[in-house]
């Protein structure tokens, strides 16, 4: 059904009125009301609230048309009701008054019909246009509006410098809770009356949604001391003051005046985030660098979209590394961007962005994907395999068919489940723990390894180990550039690899790129090793050659490999007829004293397995070695074999005392020397073994 439309004539002469009456007279959805004078006219507009339009006479007795047209446009309720004033063709004097005061047409006397009724349904159209242009509420406009009406000045007006202003009332939501909306509305209709105050007819404002306002004036009216700044600062003190609530706002030079009219309001909007969390500072204006950045990030944004399609990501793998036999025992899937423009873009650019915006399941998907092809291909070529792993975004973990994901995968190109491990960052889990709980015990249970990527790097990470059951532990990098300077990141590292065997965990330690860190990592018995010290992520062609080429020579021991004896005498010779004696199996490190015996190991500590040490020798004798030994965390478990002169010596009885595994005699008898030494690192080894075995019925304890 039509919406009834209802005019309202205002007209002294009877005549008049009737006739424009009849002009609609068999028309149902036209209803006419007639009102003899002004004053008539008010009482009628204030009892009926549905008067769509007004035909006005010029000339009545009392209150003429256009001191009645010059009220009813001051007032807020009455001043969007369309006015058309009827006038004689020669009384032209009114007409541009009535324009003045806010009149939409005329219609001359004689009345025409046709002419008349073309005039009301023209203006009753525009009003109708101009309805959806303003805002119900608050009667200013809507924020369509504001953007042509901005656009339209803006063009305009080339020379001027205009600023964009955007202002919003801090948790407005609660006070709606608070208050009610009812109070809510007030204050929104207060604060659209401020600006329409402030603004005036200097610029264009609008509502753009809920509490955010906006409105663009130029910047020389805006600066300080200026009207507009006094009824701001004056309007928002008043409500800040009765409500209790805070208003803040963003403001964007509008320089570029390419941009269209949203983006500049975007960057208004942009710049007021940056008030959000301060608490002083009432506007913020646009940062260029951080806009350029946020315009950037879109662009990249965009762009991923089209570069999936388009093949123009690829996957890297960064072999990972047994820490005692030093062979690539797994790997880690990269993914790579190669940006037809940009270049090379890194994952620590995208990556987060992707994160952002909901786009990562695809890209990880995609990765996924390739790993599982590359995988499958090794398979069917005879490359000797290793299990891969891929990184899982946060978002991944939070959709609920992870598990399923990745099963499909698996199945499609007939993989073993231990092949494709996932790693999960710390940081994803602080976020959403229980629903990441859940997708790693399912994964977990179905066969699959779960990794805990950049251990340590977290705020809870012991809260995290307790309860997430990963299996794999990847210790943060940030450590590894720390080991060599700080004792306390030496510590912590130990303990982590410790933390890991009691709870039945296997260690991986990243971003590894010294000798030195190797060697500790390996002598506080740390799993696997990842970083640029053994390879860089690489194409997985180039895995594949290593693959094989390792796998082919797998039987042949490398010097590296071999187990590490410090020998400490001041008698070269003494040194010489031991290694002698021990044959070429070890590799061999020489003190000629206790104070370089200790340099040694703290430069080689890693690489060592066993000490032999003479007692007698100059700067720092062989017992007080020992007891350096015994002292240091690091060093303790390393076996120290002592060599005494003669047998049941003050020296033997002090030595054994201090801490150390076995005892030989000078001269030596090469077949004892040897047996013994056998005889120590065996046991060295079961001591390993026991501790291991402790470790994992600890585990079942727990685990029960
Ligand atoms: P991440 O998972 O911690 O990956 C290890 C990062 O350390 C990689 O950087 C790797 O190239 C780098 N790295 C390896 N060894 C060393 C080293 O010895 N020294 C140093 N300084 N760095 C080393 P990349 O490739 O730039 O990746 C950065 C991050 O992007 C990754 O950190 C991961 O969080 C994310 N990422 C990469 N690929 C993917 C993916 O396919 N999916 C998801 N969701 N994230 C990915
Ligand atoms: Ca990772
Ligand atoms: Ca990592």
């Amino acid at each position: 059904m039509v919406n009834k439309i209802t005019i309202l004539v205002v007209d002294d002469i009877t005549i008049n009125r009737v006739l424009l009456k009849n002009f609609w007279g068999h028309e149902k959805n036209y209803e006419i009301i007639e009102a003899r004078t002004g004053e008539a006219a008010l009482e009628i507009l204030n009892e009926r609230k549905d008067i769509d339009l007004i035909l006005l006479d010029v000339i009545m007795p009392g209150m003429s048309g256009i001191e009645l047209l010059a009220r009813l446009k001051k007032l807020d309720a009455f001043m969007h009701i369309p006015v058309i004033v009827n006038t004689q063709s020669d009384e032209h004097g009114y007409e541009e008054e009535a324009l003045r005061l806010g009149a939409d047409d005329f219609i001359y006397k004689p009345y025409i019909k046709g002419i008349v009724k073309k005039r009301v349904e023209n203006v009753l159209k525009k009003s109708a246009y101009d309805r959806e242009r303003t805002d119900e509420l608050t009667g200013i406009y809507t924020l369509a509006a504001f953007y042509s009406q901005t656009k339209k000045m803006l063009d305009m007006d080339p020379e001027t410098e205009y600023a964009i202003l955007q202002i919003n009332i801090v948790k407005f939501k609660v006070i709606n809770e608070l208050f009610g909306v009812i109070m809510g509305d007030e204050i929104l209709i207060r604060l659209a009356q401020m600006l329409k105050q402030a603004v005036g007819t200097e610029g264009t404002y609008g509502r753009m949604e809920a509490d955010h306002f906006v409105c663009c004036i130029p910047i020389s009216k805006m600066a300080k001391p200026s009207e507009f700044s006094a009824i701001m600062e004056e309007g928002t003190a008043e409500l800040e003051n009765k409500y209790g609530l805070t208003i803040h706002g963003g403001i964007y030079i509008a320089r570029d005046r390419t941009l269209p009219v949203t983006a500049m309001c975007d960057r208004a909007v942009m710049a007021c985030r940056n008030t959000n969390n301060n608490m002083v500072k009432r506007y913020s204006y646009y940062d260029e660098e951080e806009g350029e950045r946020y315009l950037k990030e879109q662009l990249l944004i965009r762009d991923m979209k089209k570069a999936l399609a388009k093949g123009q990501f690829y996957i890297e793998m960064q072999p990972i590394f047994d820490t005692k036999t030093k062979m690539p025992v797994s790997a880690e899937a990269l993914v790579r961007w190669m940006h037809p423009e940009k270049g090379f873009i890194s994952p620590g650019v995208f990556i987060p962005l992707f994160e952002r915006s909901g786009l990562i399941s695809r890209l990880d998907a995609y990765v996924w994907e390739e790993v599982c092809r590359v995988l499958a291909r090794f398979k069917k070529e005879g490359v000797p395999l290793c299990p891969v792993s891929v990184n899982a975004s946060r978002v991944d973990f939070c959709e609920s068919d992870l598990l399923y994901r990745i099963n499909t995968l698996t199945e499609k190109y007939g993989l073993e489940k231990k092949l494709l491990k996932v790693e999960v960052t710390e940081s994803a889990y602080t976020q959403n723990p229980q629903e990441i709980i859940k997708q790693v015990v399912d994964l977990r249970k179905e066969g699959y390894d779960v990794l805990m990527d950049d251990f340590g790097s977290g705020y809870s990470s012991l809260n995290t180990l307790r309860e997430l059951p990963v299996n794999i532990l990847k210790i943060d990098m940030k450590f590894m550039n720390q080991l060599e300077d700080s004792r306390r990141a030496a510590s912590i590292v130990l303990c982590i690899v410790k933390m890991a065997k009691m709870l039945g965990m296997k260690t991986v330690a990243e971003g590894v790129e010294t000798k030195n860190q190797v060697e500790f990592l390996r002598n506080i018995g740390c799993d696997s090793i990842q970083g640029y010290f053994f390879s860089r992520p690489i194409k997985p062609e180039e895995l594949q050659k290593m693959l094989e080429t390792y796998y082919k020579n797998a039987g042949d021991e490398k010097e590296e490999d071999k187990v590490g004896i410090l020998v400490v005498d001041d008698q070269r010779m003494a040194r010489m007829t031991l290694k002698d004696a021990l044959g070429k199996e070890y590799r061999y490190f020489e003190a000629a004293n206790g104070e370089q015996a200790l340099e040694i190991l703290h430069e080689n500590a890693f690489a060592i397995d066993l000490v032999i040490t003479d007692v007698v020798m100059p700067r720092m004798d062989g017992i007080t070695l020992l007891q350096e030994i015994k002292a240091n965390p690091v060093f303790m478990g390393i076996p120290v074999v002592v060599v005494t002169a003669s047998e049941g010596s003050a020296d033997e009885f002090h030595a054994l005392e201090m801490g150390a595994t076995e005892l030989i005699r000078k001269p030596f008898d090469f077949h004892v020397v040897k047996r013994r030494i056998k005889n120590v690192l065996k046991i060295a080894e079961n001591e390993w073994l026991k501790e291991e075995v402790w470790n994992m019925k600890q585990n079942e304890a727990i685990r029960q």
